[in-house]
């Protein structure tokens, strides 16, 4: 792969400045209004069960041998240390296809889900174009969850590892006024946030959203499936002209095409077949339960020896506390993750699950978005998913990394 950098010019992000007038920046004319479809929240009504487990193996394991590592490549030899000292040796594969599109400034659509590296993806190239711009520019990421933006943060702090560059994120569950403080205090590189707590600062007038030239829309379809079309499209616009959007999508919709055509300029798209989170190696199974039984069937489940790290799912925060409070009950160390804890019991909890203090983790969809966790051994659907594309995210939370997982879906008799 030839890393040489593309020159630099027409759209002009290195004459940023955090302060910079955008209509004078150079940063061509793109017409960003119009407006597009969405999808709607459903009812629960699970998927039939053998269409969930046995027709669908979407997400093909190709091995994907990197054919040049990062030490070849030409970046800012600050980065390249950083690079090393988190570990990585060989981009993943939307990391290297996608790598001179983002270098070039061109927009760019990523199909890849978690596990993929499209953290990486988009934050090298940034990192790297801060590291030789003169003057700095600002991006923001929107995506849909708490620990989602945590993690983006997280993996941005090891990339800039000894370089002076600021990151903040902006989410829900967390006091604002700590939010308003920070912000006021200094510019910042990196905004990581999710969509319903920028739309409050920004409505507060404590944040000016013209800052940013490069968008990033990460985990584009989650953030619509959670209803966040709306607050996206405001967020966008606020920004209004920008050098360059990034978005990246575990689904190519066709639903989304509209939207997309929105928020892209002559982009080019970038998917990816391989991935950490593949449901090949995943034994996938399913248990027909009598709905009385539920419980007592997940207990004796659960105090098997091989299930030592589980991820358990039900579809509402009221089913995830209710199964966490039974598990407890029955002896077994558990915790929960969802919309009614606040930030900081939900961190806590991941952190516990993590270190392997507790052996079970409950979860909503929304909360467990994204998460990235290492050696989860299974994971319950104690409710069967409503559609394909939650079923193949639930279930990629095993199995990472190529190790082999377990995936036990619980449907009435
Ligand atoms: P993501 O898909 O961005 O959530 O990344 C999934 C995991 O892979 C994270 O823990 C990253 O730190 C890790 N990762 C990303 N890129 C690489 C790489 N090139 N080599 C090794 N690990 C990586």
């Amino acid at each position: 792969m030839d890393t040489k950098r593309p020159t630099r010019s027409g759209k002009g992000r290195g004459n940023n400045s955090f302060n910079r007038n955008k209509k004078s920046g150079g940063g061509g004319n793109r017409d960003r209004r119009g407006s597009g479809g969405g999808r709607s929240n459903h009812n629960y009504i699970p998927l039939p069960a053998d269409q969930m487990v046995h027709e669908g193996v979407p997400l093909k394991t190709v091995e994907y041998k990197s054919e040049t590592k990062f030490a070849d490549w030409k970046l800012n030899p600050k980065l390249k240390s950083a690079i090393k000292a988190a570990g990585w040796a060989y981009p993943t594969e939307i990391q290297e296809k996608s790598f001179e599109h983002i270098n070039a400034l061109k927009d760019v659509m990523g199909i890849a889900t978690t596990g993929t590296g499209k953290t990486g993806a988009f934050l090298i190239p940034i990192i790297d174009a801060l590291l030789d711009s003169e003057q700095p520019f600002q991006t923001l990421v929107l995506a849909p969850t708490r620990e989602l933006a945590l993690q983006i943060e997280d993996e941005f702090r090891a990339l800039t590892l000894g370089m002076k560059f600021n990151a903040i994120t902006l989410i829900g569950g967390r006091n604002i006024n700590t939010d308003i403080v920070n912000l006021r205090k200094r510019s910042y590189h990196l905004v990581v946030a999710t969509p319903g707590r920028l739309k409050d600062l920004y409505q507060q007038g404590k944040i000016d959203l013209q800052e940013a030239s490069v968008l990033v829309l990460d985990e584009f379809d989650r953030m619509l499936d959670m209803g966040f079309q709306k607050d996206v499209m405001f967020l966008a616009d606020k920004i209004g002209e920008r050098d360059q959007t990034l978005l990246f999508s575990a689904t190519l919709d066709r639903s989304q095409q509209k939207l997309i055509d929105h928020f892209l300029t002559d982009y080019a798209t970038v998917a990816v077949s391989s991935g950490q989170a593949s449901a090949e190696h995943i034994n996938q199974t399913v248990r027909f339960v009598e709905p009385d039984n539920k419980f007592d069937e997940l207990i004796s489940l659960m105090q098997e020896p091989e299930l030592k790290r589980v991820l358990i799912f039900a579809e509402t925060k009221h089913r995830v506390k209710k199964v966490t409070k039974k598990l407890q009950q029955a002896g077994i160390s558990a915790d929960e993750i969802h919309g009614n804890k606040s930030q900081n019991y939900r961190q806590k909890a991941l952190n516990n699950f993590k270190a392997g203090k507790i052996k079970a983790l409950c979860a909503t969809d929304v909360a467990a978005r994204g998460l990235d966790i290492d050696d989860i051994t299974h994971v319950i659907n104690f409710e069967a998913p409503t559609d394909y594309d939650t079923y193949i995210h639930r279930v990629g939370r095993t199995g990472r990394a190529g190790k082999g997982g377990e995936a036990i879906t619980f449907y009435d008799k």
